[in-house]
């Protein structure tokens, strides 16, 4: 079922008014504009798309290893597919665009923020994920787990009490991927 217009507007709100950022220190991530981590992992995907929808990564060649584990995600859940390339080759589609940018230490590592809606979208067309560059000399897990952190956003997650991605103790693993809850929640609503 496709979210009603009402939801799809709360959302764009959601994402444009806190939009969804991870630091990596936790008194920073704490403050963290996508949400408390105080739900349960099973309930934390508050957002989802529709389900069919296609996702387009469109960044450069280099996205911290989002791809691999946007591939993961495409792979796993028959609700969502994944693809990268550009608005224009997949009308249509969901753009997640990925922009680079320098900021200083103790803003963000990575965050993603909805487009707005046009009128008669029932649903944002979009998201603009920001990797901070500030963090590229950082270990390749750190660099990967913001980069799959900030997808999950995309998927719908905010974040949660319990272990995974967007919770509030992620696995620095060189190969991110979701928790058990965390699939949980993705299989119940993208099969
Ligand atoms: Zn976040």
């Amino acid at each position: 079922m496709r979210p009603t217009r009402t939801v799809g507007t709360a959302l764009a709100a959601l994402g444009l008014a806190a939009g969804a950022v991870l630091a990596p220190a936790p008194a920073i991530a704490a403050k963290d504009g996508g949400g408390a981590y105080d739900v349960p992992a099973t309930q934390a995907l508050t957002w989802p798309l529709p389900a069919g929808t296609t996702v387009v990564i469109d960044g450069p060649a280099n996205v911290w290893q989002m791809r691999d584990f946007a591939e993961s995600v495409d792979a796993a859940l028959p609700g969502v597919t994944v693809v990268s390339g550009s608005a224009v080759e997949h009308p249509g589609a969901f753009v997640v665009t990925i922009e680079k940018e320098h900021r200083r230490s103790g803003t963000f590592a990575g965050f993603t923020k909805w487009r707005t809606m046009g009128p008669g979208e029932s649903y944002p067309t979009g998201a603009t994920i920001t990797l901070n560059t500030y963090f590229r000399e950082s270990p390749r897990s750190t660099r990967r787990q913001v980069a799959a952190h900030e997808f999950m956003h995309v998927l719908g997650f905010r974040h949660h009490a319990g272990d995974g991605i967007t919770g509030a103790q992620p696995p620095l693993t060189l190969e991110p991927a979701p928790s058990p809850d965390e699939w949980t929640a993705l299989h119940a609503y993208y099969g």
